[in-house]
């Protein structure tokens, strides 16, 4: 097993008497305590804390961080997630006295620097979006998607318009419908045009005469990834949001994808009315393990009343200096998140923002583009991709073959691929193709990365059926959502230790 240590826990290592600093003899005479605490609120024994000296929390914790993979440690390509490399210049930056220390009930006064940062970042995602208005409060994607739904419900409301009905393609990813669900609207699900390739899964676009036969006047909001979780751009999207129009509705991008097309289209331009951005992924955020996120959301002129406030503004003195101030819509649906949202992500965004520009932003996304193109076709001999000859900056391969020929699972895969080092890609989503595997190698990463990680494919797949079924080896914790009644259990939990038991 891997760094044994690493799997005991805190108080296995506990040292009856050991400490991590000692301190002087308090000066303070001592008081009674219960001159100082009531007997009623007493403890009535201590807990047993560990006692361990600071190297042994220090190797603890260091070893613990190494057990996971990391985008710091392992190629990510988990679909969807765009785990691109977090640069450290950003961690420095975002750690400045003139962000970390700032109290968030200072006043607008007092933090001008930090609201002119954050009035540049509404600037610039308003134009990488091309929707002008923009509220930087939502904590994540899924967050956004609400607020961007709440704020429809609003405008709609405001029209004496009663609209109940959100609609979305099946490859959506599953925020979306859980989103519509939430902020209360029915929720209808479009099956999608055929497979253009005839191989395994459907679901590829969006079907125009299928969307016509659902949008109506209780169509509230249409919610579509551009380029779908298929990594394949909504060709007929401005077609789409036509339909969409006519009858009322409003377009919902979600932005997620926006590393395959930022700089290069906007969502704006395209028919978008409303969308968000996942910070966190599109512009560098560290991610993974449930945050800190940021899903700011961008809208049309005539939605931004209505965005949570506060939104920051700059206003013109007489002098001429900028000043910034924060103001709060006049039809607000209220706050959804404290004070402005999770601004430590949101500097990380600007200053990647900043760093690469108009420019580097639309290489970037190229790059993106042609690294998934690269390894997409790496892998086609034994991971054929069920959609089309080219995609964006992800694509969903099929081990649909695989498991009819040989029993081998997208999930066997995906757990042995942990084995050779690498974090597997997205498994089992889209739900539109069977035994999906969704691929986004992001643009961080090198050529020599991918041919390794196809090179490993290529020798996982012919490897003993058991050995993969059994996969992952190496990790200190196998599968365990493999539990069941049909098959060995894999995990056990002795006192205090994670072991794999079929080590
Ligand atoms: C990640 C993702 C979301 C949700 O974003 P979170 O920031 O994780 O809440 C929504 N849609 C798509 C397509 C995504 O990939």
């Amino acid at each position: 097993m891997r760094n044994r240590q690493a799997t005991q826990l805190l108080c296995d290592l506990s040292h009856a008497g050991r400490r991590a600093a000692e301190y002087p003899a308090s000066d303070v005479p001592d008081w009674p305590l219960e001159d100082l605490i009531p007997a009623e609120f007493q403890a009535k024994c201590l807990p047993a804390l560990p006692e361990l000296a600071e190297p042994d929390v220090v190797r603890h914790f260091v070893n613990l961080s190494t057990l996971n993979m990391s985008v710091d440690t392992h190629f990510y390509p988990l679909g969807s997630c765009t785990m691109k490399y977090n640069p450290k210049r950003h961690e420095r930056l975002a750690g400045l006295p003139g962000i970390v220390d700032v109290h968030p009930h200072q006043t607008a006064g007092n933090i001008q620097g930090l609201l002119e940062l954050l009035y540049e970042m509404q600037r610039m995602l308003a134009e990488i979006a091309g929707l002008p208005a923009v509220s930087l409060q939502p904590a994540a994607g899924a967050h956004g998607e609400l607020t961007a739904l709440f704020v429809a419900a609003a405008y709609f409301r405001d029209r004496g318009e009663r609209r109940t009905k959100v609609i979305f393609p099946a490859s959506a990813h599953g925020t979306n419908p859980a989103s519509a669900a939430m902020a209360g609207f029915e929720c209808v699900e479009l099956k999608g045009t055929a497979s253009t390739s005839g191989a395994t899964g459907g679901g590829s676009f969006v079907d125009l005469d299928e969307l016509k036969q659902h949008v109506d006047h209780q169509t509230a909001v249409f919610m579509v990834t551009n380029p779908n979780t298929l990594g394949l751009f909504e060709k007929d999207i401005a077609a789409v949001a036509k339909i969409v129009h006519d009858a009322g509705g409003l377009v919902y991008i979600d932005g997620a994808n926006m590393n395959a097309i930022m700089g290069i289209t906007r969502p704006g331009d395209f028919g978008g009315d409303m969308m968000h951005y996942n910070v966190h992924k599109t512009f560098t955020g560290p991610h993974g393990a449930g945050g800190p996120g940021s899903g700011p959301i961008c809208v049309r002129d005539f939605l931004a009343d209505y965005l949570p406030g506060p939104v920051v503004r700059q206003r013109d003195t007489e002098s001429g200096d900028k000043r910034f101030e924060l103001a709060t819509p006049s039809k607000t649906i209220g706050r959804v998140r404290s004070f402005f949202g999770n601004v430590g992500i949101l500097v990380r965004g600007y200053c990647y923002l900043r760093t690469l520009g108009a420019a580097g932003v639309r290489s970037a996304a190229e790059q993106a583009i042609l690294n998934a193109n690269y390894l997409k076709e790496l892998l086609a001999d034994v991971l054929p991709s069920a959609h089309g000859k080219h995609c964006l900056h992800e694509f969903v391969a099929s081990a649909d073959g695989l498991a009819r020929s040989r029993g081998i699972s997208a999930m066997d895969i995906a757990k042995r691929l942990l084995d050779y080092g690498f974090h597997p890609p997205t498994v089992y989503f889209p739900l539109v193709v069977p035994h999906a595997m969704m691929f986004e190698p992001t643009e961080t990463e090198s050529k020599a990365t991918l041919d390794a990680f196809s090179e490993a494919i290529h020798k996982i797949v012919t490897e003993d059926g058991e050995l993969l079924h059994t996969a992952p080896h190496t990790a200190p914790v196998s599968r365990p959502e493999e539990v069941n009644a049909t098959r060995k259990p894999v995990l056990t939990w002795p006192k205090g230790q994670l072991v794999p038991i079929n080590m």
